[in-house]
Order: C-alpha cells, then structure tokens, then sequence
C-alpha cells in the first residue's frame, strides 16, 4: 500500500544539454503534488522542470501518470486487460477493480479509459498538441511498456517528451520485436507526414522493444530512462530486503512467543465465531 502522504519526486534531467540550443540545462522548479489513484492506493507525484538560459524547459515523462489523468497508469494497464483481453464489461470491471485491490472507480472513469486508449490505438493526435509540436519543429519519444498485475499482457504508451503529449498506446498479449515494429512502424510514418522528426528516444531495457526501436528508428540516439535505471539498479536491494524481512521472521519463529501468540489469536477467533 503506498502512503497517500507520500510524494514521489519524478526528478533528473532528461537530457544533459538543451536539444533545442545546446546550452546546459539546470534545475528550475518542482510541480504542485499530482493526486491519482493507482492499485495500490492513493500516489502523488512531484516533477522536477529544468530549463536551460534559454527558457528551453525539460522533464523526464511521468511512469505512474498522464497527464491531468486521475488513475495512474497501472489502473489503465488493469482496465484495458480485462476490457480486451478477458472480455469483461465495464460494469464488471468495476466489481473486479473493488474486489481486487479496493480501487474505487465509476463506470464512467472506465468508459473515458477505454476511449482514450482506442482514440490513442488508432493514431488519433489532438490538432493542438499536433501544433504545439510542430512549434518546436521535431520530437523526442519515450516509450514504456507497462504491465498489468495480473496477467501478461503489456499496455505500450508512446509520448513526445517535448511537449507531454501522448502520441499512441496499444495494448499486446505477446510484445515481441514484430508486434512492436508493426507498432512503431505506422507511428514514424505519420510523424514524418507530420513534418515531426524524431530526435531522440528514451525507454527502458527491455530487449524487444531496444531491438525494435532500433530497427524502426535507425540511427536516432536512443537512451535508457534515469526512471527504469534507477528501478533496476535498487531492485537488488529491495530484494535484499526481503531477505532480511525473512531473516527476521525466522529469528522470532524460533523462540515459542510467536506460536504462542498465534494460537491465543485462534483461540479467541474461534470462541468468537461460537458466540455468533
Ligand atoms: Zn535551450
């Protein structure tokens, strides 16, 4: 359960140096918190800005929301897999969601998710975030791939790191390097009848989609997401953790006061399921 007073700092520099100017860029402000639900409980988030001397501004793509969206993107990956992938409708969904994991959710919320993804699966660019982008005359991608909990199907989204806009988002059962090259293929297409090249990508390691991007995208600089790396670079020690919460449990298991106390435990549920 994530602590709804926690506040997760989205922070690090995208880029070393301006992509626009080429001067350094430095930290420039925080965003107010973002509030979202997410499986696990009530997130907020900060993002870090960083401007260079020329008012360039900066900011690694948020990996647990969109923007203004109320439901963090897990809740997305979940909705979409059972809407598609099991065939549930939303009315069900929205049982499965409260019996899941306690996530409150209107059948609304559900339906505007599920419009969103199928507007996005079909290369549908709002004509203003189209202008905005074509301001700044090209694009940098990132591009996530998000498991939901349960199952093994993978919601890829697509966004412009320039501007936040989300470009396009599909949904696979099996992600290999042809699914995503089928995926990636059309959405270079459209951005070069756009006028939008892309200048850079960020994602994170996973083998299929690094491989894929660099088949589609040849020759773009491509890098990992500070984000990811930070996440695999501390997964070794969450997992030490773990060990040590093991440790710990075996330690007090050794001495009688933990049986004892679980059996005064069950004792009493027992006598309380009598009186009932
Ligand atoms: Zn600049």
């Amino acid at each position: 359960m994530i602590d709804d007073l926690e506040t997760i700092s989205i922070s690090g520099r995208p880029f070393k140096e301006c992509p626009k100017c080429g001067t350094n860029l430095k930290f420039s402000f925080s965003s107010n918190p973002h509030i979202f639900k997410t499986l696990k409980g009530k997130m907020r988030t900060t993002q870090a800005f960083y401007d260079c001397k020329n008012n360039h501004r900066f900011m690694i793509p948020n990996p647990y929301v969109l923007p203004y969206k109320r439901f963090g993107i897990d809740v997305y990956a979940e909705v979409l897999y059972r809407r598609f992938n099991k065939k549930r409708t939303q009315e069900e969904i929205k049982l499965d969601l409260w019996e899941d994991y306690k996530l409150e959710i209107s059948e609304d919320s559900i339906s505007r998710i599920i419009n969103f993804f199928l507007q996005l699966k079909g290369g549908e660019i709002d004509p203003s975030d189209i202008k905005e982008m074509q301001k700044n005359g090209y694009i940098i991608l990132s591009i996530d791939g998000i498991k939901p909990l349960k199952g093994n199907t993978s919601l890829y989204i697509v966004r412009d790191v320039l501007t936040s806009t989300t470009l396009k988002a599909d949904f696979f059962t099996s992600a290999e390097n042809n699914v995503l090259i089928s995926f990636l293929e059309p959405l270079k297409l459209q951005l070069e009848q756009l006028g939008l090249p892309v200048k850079g990508i960020i994602s994170d390691k996973e083998k299929a989609l690094v491989q894929s991007i660099d088949e589609v995208f040849k020759g773009v600089p491509h890098q990992l997401c500070h984000t990811h790396f930070l996440d695999n670079v501390t997964e070794p020690a969450a997992k030490l953790d773990m060990h040590m919460a093991t440790q710990i449990k075996k330690e007090l298991g050794k001495n009688n006061y933990m049986k004892e106390t679980k059996k005064k435990i069950n004792s009493r549920k027992s006598k309380e399921r009598f009186r009932r």
